[in-house]
């Protein structure tokens, strides 16, 4: 448990999670839990990751050496040094106006401009016509489009590379990689299509599938609630990556790669079916975001890209999510930029808008939540880069920088006023894509509860799940059956014992009889003295401990701080575990608030680690942005509010009641408006898709 090198990953049994599920009586959520578990298992062992991963370490131990936390800081300095033509070139194509269309599209002059600098093949190797550039260094030119206006441009190219290149060049044959990766690299947009108009977060569960033909080739069908939905980048006579299952009711999922019709193909002369017509999407409006029909569509057997659909999403994603939190450090400098102008300039009350408390807090805000995805980005990629697995960091960078982007939106509205609404400004142009950025790339709580699932992965599978499994021995009868839901028990306490005597105390001794308790007890014994010891520390200031010394002094009592309530964070895990047992993997709420601890504290650390190695003005920003942390960490009520949030889970359930069963009066005589889609002609979920075209 205390080593920092990484034991084997998952071999891809069930997860401890879908175990505890399936426990629970939620067969349904533990089926689609333990598949994705099972893919991103498979990427576990294909990134083979040498180190324990940064978040696990600094909750369980052993603590990461300082250094390595500094080093987005350096990384930072070293990439202001590097100019990139990229950046420039789409800068003066800004400034010459020729960035974006009179109805807001990105142009085309824009896009051969910068795909001249390769820009649409940064990362692809220089052999297969890139630029051979590193992920940091892509994150920069990502942060700077995003902080110019070029947000946008940025999306496309971040999408181009990371889904689109990405899972070639992971996944790729060689001769794919020589196929595509050129036409790639050239500007050949290329999008991903996973998500359907039948299936979204539940990725493992899509319908789209195709039937192989006599010679080994396929056939793709993804009609009517098949149809590929939202896919950015998915344009006529570009490529696309296309998840679908082998065979109309197969268990595996296949990804391909295909050149796009240069037109929709809808014509009865034809064998087959094609047609990608806009989505009609409010956010990525500046972009191609299309609908994708396929009926019959056929894909050469060399199209194949060989590796499990999803798998290679789960790969891609984690450089996606790095990504989308430089754009998102980049979006935030601009929205500081353009209020702090403002408010320099505008008479407000009393005086210029800047001389107020307040506004000058909300363009701290938005300066420090830029600081703080800037960190986590550049963080992440350089642990990626050396071999640490990125579980837990590349969930929380993502999480970290959507939510605060999000806050500095609200912060900017609040300084600029009226004029955020401009509908010819960035600032407006900014909104929508900034909320979407919780939602895309993975939905921000969903991604807390599996942060939280990875960091505790390691301490639950050596210390909590043998136990738990001695209370699941409880709910099976003595002939071997489950026993019906209701007697189930979920929590071995006062009410298990008072309702269901034998099998309570039967359970007990299973779980007392265990040796795993007796590893518990000795963890529990070690770690209490460890802290204990280190409480006799805190009478000390930061400054006289080594450890700290060397720290600015306005960021040295927020880095202990974090890495103390870090440290104590595996107590509250184990609190969690103990009162909600096998009811814990349900327990969204509690989970959800210790993802928001983790997040807050990391956020914290990872940032004032980062200004220390830059100037003073980025290091009062971070000081600024860690006290807000700060009080956002206190303001989540976990451990001390148990009650509170039985009170909360109870409320909640009571309320969705009334909505599943259709008796919420505060509904009465309102119709639900059904758009994207006609919901009454799609099948119900887990149905068979029909042909609702
Ligand atoms: C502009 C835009 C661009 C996009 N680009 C692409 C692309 O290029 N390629 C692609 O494949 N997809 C793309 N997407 C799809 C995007 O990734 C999906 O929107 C996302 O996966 C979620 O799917 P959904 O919106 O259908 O949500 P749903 O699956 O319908 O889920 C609805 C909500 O329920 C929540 N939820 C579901 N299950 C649980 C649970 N067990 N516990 C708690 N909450 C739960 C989800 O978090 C979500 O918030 C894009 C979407 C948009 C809007």
């Amino acid at each position: 448990m205390n080593s920092p090198n990484k034991t084997e990953p998952d071999t891809g049994a069930q997860s401890t999670t879908a175990a505890a599920l399936a426990a629970a009586g939620d067969r349904q959520s533990a089926q689609d839990i333990g598949a994705l578990d099972a893919a991103a298992a498979a990427v576990d062992r294909k990134l083979g990751a040498t180190r324990v991963g940064l978040v696990e370490r600094l909750i369980y131990g052993p603590a990461p050496s300082l250094e390595e936390l500094r080093a987005g800081g350096r990384i930072a300095r070293r990439l202001e040094q590097l100019e990139q033509p990229v950046i420039t070139t789409a800068l003066a194509s800004l400034a010459a106006g020729e960035a974006f269309t009179a109805d807001g599209k990105l142009t085309d002059a824009i896009r051969t401009a910068v795909s001249r600098e390769r820009a649409y093949g940064f990362t692809i190797p220089l052999t297969h016509g890139g630029a051979g550039g590193e992920y940091v260094e892509l994150a920069g030119i990502e942060e700077a489009l995003a902080a110019n206006g070029l947000g946008p441009l940025a999306v496309e190219i971040s999408g181009q590379l990371t889904i689109g290149a990405g899972s070639i060049l992971g996944y790729g044959s060689d001769e794919q990689r020589s196929t595509f990766l050129p036409l790639i690299a050239e500007g050949n947009l290329m999008g991903f299509a996973l998500t359907e108009v039948g299936v979204g977060v539940n990725a493992k569960k899509i319908a789209a599938y195709v039937e192989t033909d006599d010679l080994g080739s396929y056939r793709l069908f993804a009609d009517g609630a098949r149809n590929k939905l939202w896919i950015t980048n998915a344009v006529h006579s570009g490529l696309l990556g296309v998840a679908a299952r082998i065979g109309k009711d197969g268990d595996e999922i296949g990804l391909f790669v295909l050149h796009v019709p240069d037109s929709d193909v809808m014509d009865e002369a034809s064998d087959y079916e094609f047609r990608c017509e806009p989505s009609h999407v409010a956010a990525f409006t500046a972009n191609y975001n299309s609908r994708l029909h396929f009926r019959n569509f056929p894909i050469p057997k060399a199209n194949r890209i060989p590796g499990d659909g999803v798998e290679v999403l789960f790969y891609c994603l984690r450089m996606g999510r790095c990504m989308l939190a430089a754009m998102a450090a980049g979006y935030q400098r601009m929205l500081a930029r353009d209020a702090s102008y403002y408010a320099r300039r505008r008479i407000g009350v009393g005086g210029p808008v800047i001389q107020h408390e307040l506004p000058r807090l909300a363009i701290g805000k938005m300066l420090g939540g830029s600081l703080q995805s800037r960190s986590l980005a550049y963080l992440s990629l350089q642990q990626d880069a050396s071999g640490v697995d990125l579980a837990g960091l590349r969930d929380l960078t993502k999480s970290a920088a959507a939510s605060c982007a999000v806050e500095s939106m609200l912060a900017c509205e609040h300084v600029l006023g009226g004029r955020s609404f401009d509908a010819r400004s960035r600032v407006n142009a900014a909104r929508v894509n900034l909320h979407l950025f919780g939602v895309v790339e993975g939905e921000d709580d969903l991604i807390r509860l599996g942060m939280v699932r990875d960091v505790t992965q390691a301490f639950v599978r050596a210390y909590l799940a043998p136990l738990l499994d001695g209370i699941r021995s409880a709910n099976v009868s003595d002939d071997g059956e489950p026993v019906p839901a209701r007697e189930r028990i979920l929590v071995l306490g006062p009410a298990s014992f008072f309702r269901h005597p034998r099998r309570s105390f039967a359970a007990l001794g299973t779980v007392v009889k265990h040796p795993a308790l007796w590893r518990l007890a000795r963890w529990i014994v070690k770690n209490a003295g460890a802290d204990l010891a280190r409480l006799l520390l805190r009478a000390l200031p930061a400054a006289a401990l080594p450890r700290y010394a060397a720290f600015p002094s306005s960021l040295r009592g927020h880095v202990r701080f974090a890495e103390r309530r870090l440290r104590a964070l595996k107590w509250r895990y184990l609190t969690l575990s103990c009162c909600y047992q096998l009811e814990l993997t349900r327990a969204q709420i509690p989970l959800q608030r210790l993802g928001l601890c983790i997040e807050h504290l990391v956020s914290m650390l990872v940032m004032c680690c980062h200004a220390a190695e830059r100037d003073d003005s980025q290091q009062q920003v971070a000081a600024l942005q860690a006290q807000l942390l700060k009080d956002k960490y206190d303001a989540v009520k976990l451990i001390g509010s148990l009650r509170e949030i039985a009170r909360l889970r109870r409320a909640t359930a009571g309320v969705a009641e009334h909505i599943e069963s259709d008796s919420m009066s505060l509904f009465a005589d309102l119709q639900a408006e059904q758009f994207a889609h006609a919901w009454d002609e799609e099948p119900p979920p887990g149905a068979e898709p029909g042909g609702a075209d």
